[in-house]
């Protein structure tokens, strides 16, 4: 904590509204080694911190707002909606679980989506991913928070995020679920455990593949250490990423913690497709 403190302290920020770009400058070599101490992820957050303080830009219509998502945007596009229990695709008004779903079992208790992948989520999650826009994760966790409040989903014992494959997180640089869990469990005061999911193989994209070969396709892919079963046993677990998409990952990563001792498993992603063809 003290490494931050002092990693805070001494960046200072260029340019603002009106002036270009901001950058943040590390003011000494001291700061540096403080920095090189820490985690990426830490130190990207440190560094973040002076940014939140003064006004910004929104995230999806670029205007200046104190917050990353405008007061008008955010009452066109993140209100929540009513989603399926156990999916969570959208439904109407009224309906808590999808007829379809209420036919198939499902190894997860229910899912918790803030919004629906499409325009203009879509867009975010693409840079958020892909472009590195680290400073996008506490807005995205704070409408995942929205979400999860707005339930009355039981809280469960620990947040696992899902982890990508070695090869694609030095692709990225973080691991964008695990940015995510991180605030989400603090809003929540609870603990999120980016060491519980294992993955084991990096997978094809599920919408590449049939139907039929989707959850072939991620069978085995991730798993619990052998070391962590002692202390998973009876635990309850929310399984978080940043998007849902056929739910075969989530079904694998489900069925993966309850055979590893979970006593429950529900799923919480920032975005979900909204209804895919097959389903
Ligand atoms: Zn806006
Ligand atoms: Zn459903």
């Amino acid at each position: 904590m003290r490494r931050i403190a002092a990693a805070t302290a001494i960046v200072s920020i260029r340019g603002g509204p009106g002036a270009g770009p901001r950058e943040v400058v590390v003011g000494s070599d001291m700061a540096r080694q403080y920095i090189e101490a820490m985690s990426i992820e830490d130190a990207l957050h440190a560094l973040a911190a002076p940014l939140r303080q003064v006004p910004s830009q929104c995230a999806l219509c670029r205007g200046w707002s104190r917050e990353r998502l405008c007061e008008p945007c955010a009452a066109r596009y993140a209100a929540l909606r009513p989603h399926c229990t156990l999916c969570g695709i959208g439904v109407t008004a009224g309906v808590c679980v999808r007829g379809a779903c209420l036919s198939r079992p499902s190894p997860f208790e229910r899912t918790i989506a803030a919004v629906d992948y499409d325009h203009p989520w879509n867009e975010l999650v693409r840079r958020f991913k892909f472009d590195a826009a680290l400073d996008l994760a506490g807005m995205l966790a704070q409408r995942m928070l929205d979400a999860v409040r707005r339930t009355q989903a039981p809280r469960p014992d620990w947040l696992a995020p899902v982890a990508l494959a070695e090869q694609r997180l030095r692709e990225r640089g973080y691991r964008k679920a695990r940015e995510l869990a991180r605030r989400v469990a603090s809003g929540l005061s609870c603990t999120s455990d980016a060491r519980l999911l294992l993955r084991l193989k990096d997978t094809p994209h599920q919408l590449a593949l049939a139907p039929e070969k989707r959850a072939a396709n991620v069978r085995g892919a991730l798993a619990v250490g052998p070391r962590r079963r002692h202390e998973l046993r009876g635990r309850s677990v929310a399984a978080l990423d940043d998007v849902m998409t056929t739910g075969a990952t989530a079904a694998e990563v489900a069925r993966t913690l309850l055979q590893a001792g979970a006593s429950s498993v529900q799923v919480w992603v920032f975005a979900r497709t909204p209804r895919p063809q097959d389903l």
